[in-house]
């Protein structure tokens, strides 16, 4: 067992033996300890953006657990910006569930979720945020916020979370269509959403810091077009993990000047990356199994396989968003969600993402227990296939290892990269092997230069 095993295994049995607060502590310990590897010691594979985005994470995660508060318990769709015009901050139910995963102590949060009662099917990113809190190391937070958009387990969790910590829980109900009509409907329950927290924050709604994070979340959507644009032909290592970090762009730190920062410095450092068109070019979509290694010897610091993006890169399309009218604007924005309504809104978008960026291949990853990705899963393979884009559904599980077993992942992602090899007419170099340590394109001299935000 490696040191991560080690110290998940320690964290499980404190919450085995009750000791929630003190595994709580030791979650924290971790966070810190990993915010202060990637200042002092950071991966010399990985870029700086992606350094400094990962920071990001880690701190946004540390902080939401250190001041509970202040926190409000969020999934990836809620209306993150709206927290910003009352300074606090977000903890999204899957991105917690993520580091649980990454820390390896995730095993332990399932198990007691299922004794609990909670059903073996319900999603992993559910099962272990309600296992932590069943199990004392989640402190109860100022408030949860979620919506019914994409996902069917959210409102059951978030429901199930505030019965147990007796915290508000603020459900903005989304139609599946937009209309003018629904558009006030959404507005209306981000007003109530809003005065809710005005009431528990004690503070007013600062309608200002709202339309100046609506600004600064439309400088960071330029930039992430200009990331993805460039990005599908420059060689920039990353990793399944670093890929899933970048929700935390996309989604949870939504219009913070932290993350415009970061896509300023991802651009500035992908202007200068080599062209690679060899590399196979990977589109994919839902989540990312980072714990699996069957993928990660593809995907992680291998300079001949590409993570080009995901749906989740694409998912608020390419609305503006108008900062003097933030409520309408927070509004549209989750009516018009590519995974609002019907699959097929979804499965054409992420075709058209695949006809701007060219991918060799696309993989549909089927999460254990999610509905909405194993459900559409035809639909999406008949969108892309039909653009000429050759497609891998994979049955797995992003965070609970025991319904993702890596050898039959293996088989089928190695056969399918076979296949992507022998499409490009034979590659001199399979697509195989990791960067080694130490060698890669940023070493070189804008490695060194930390873009300044
Ligand atoms: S993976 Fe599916 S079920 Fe799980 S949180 Fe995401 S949308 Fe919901």
């Amino acid at each position: 067992m490696g040191l991560v095993d080690d110290y998940g295994a320690y964290i499980g049995r404190q919450v085995a033996a009750g000791r929630g607060a003190r595994a709580r502590r030791l979650v924290r310990l971790g966070l810190a300890y990993e915010g202060a590897r990637l200042r002092l010691r950071p991966d010399p594979r990985t870029p700086k953006a992606l350094v400094r985005l990962n920071r990001l994470a880690v701190r946004a995660v540390a902080d939401a657990l250190a001041r509970p508060s202040r926190c409000v318990w969020v999934n990836l769709f809620a209306p993150v910006e709206l927290l910003q015009a009352f300074g606090l901050r977000p903890l999204s139910i899957e991105c917690f569930s993520s580091f649980m995963g990454g820390f390896r102590v995730e095993g332990q949060f399932l198990a007691d979720a299922e004794r609990a009662g909670y059903a073996d099917t319900l999603c992993a990113y559910h099962k272990n945020f309600l296992g932590a809190a069943v199990d004392g190391v989640l402190r109860p937070p100022l408030a949860a916020l979620t919506t019914t958009l994409a996902c069917d387990g959210n409102v059951n969790t978030f429901r199930a979370l505030g019965e147990r910590f007796g915290c508000p829980t603020l459900v903005i109900d989304v139609p599946y269509e937009y209309s003018e009509a629904n558009e006030r409907y959404v507005v209306r329950q981000l007003e109530e959403a809003a005065s809710s927290l005005a009431r528990l924050t004690g503070r007013p709604f600062d309608t200002a810091a709202l339309s100046r994070a609506l600004e600064s979340e439309n400088r960071a959507r330029d930039l992430h077009e200009e990331a993805l644009r460039l990005g599908a032909s420059r060689d920039y290592p990353s990793t399944l993990t670093l890929q899933m970090f970048k929700l935390f762009a996309t989604h949870i730190l939504s219009g913070s000047p932290e993350v415009e920062a970061y896509y300023r410095q991802l651009v500035a450092e992908l202007r200068t990356a080599p062209e690679d068109p060899t590399a196979l070019r990977i589109l994919w979509v839902h989540l990312q199994p980072f714990h699996q290694a069957a993928l990660q010897k593809y995907f992680n610091y291998n300079p001949r396989v590409r993570f080009l993006a995901s749906d989740f890169d694409a998912d608020y399309g390419d609305g503006r968003l108008d900062p003097a009218r933030p409520l309408e604007s927070l509004a549209r924005k989750m009516l018009l969600n590519i995974y609002n309504g019907p699959y097929e809104r979804k499965a054409a978008a992420v075709r058209a993402l695949a006809e701007r960026l060219r991918p060799d291949g696309a993989i549909h990853f089927n999460h254990w227990g999610c509905k909405q990705s194993a459900g559409g899963v035809a639909l999406m393979q008949r969108a892309l296939e039909g653009g000429g884009v050759p497609f891998l559904a994979l049955d797995g599980d992003g965070l609970d290892r025991r319904n993702s077993p890596d050898a039959q992942i293996a088989s089928r992602v190695d056969a399918f990269f076979e296949m992507l090899e022998a499409r490009r007419g034979g590659a001199a170099e399979p697509a195989l092997g990791p960067r080694p340590e130490g060698c890669h394109p940023y070493e070189g001299e804008h490695a060194r230069k930390e873009t300044p935000g």
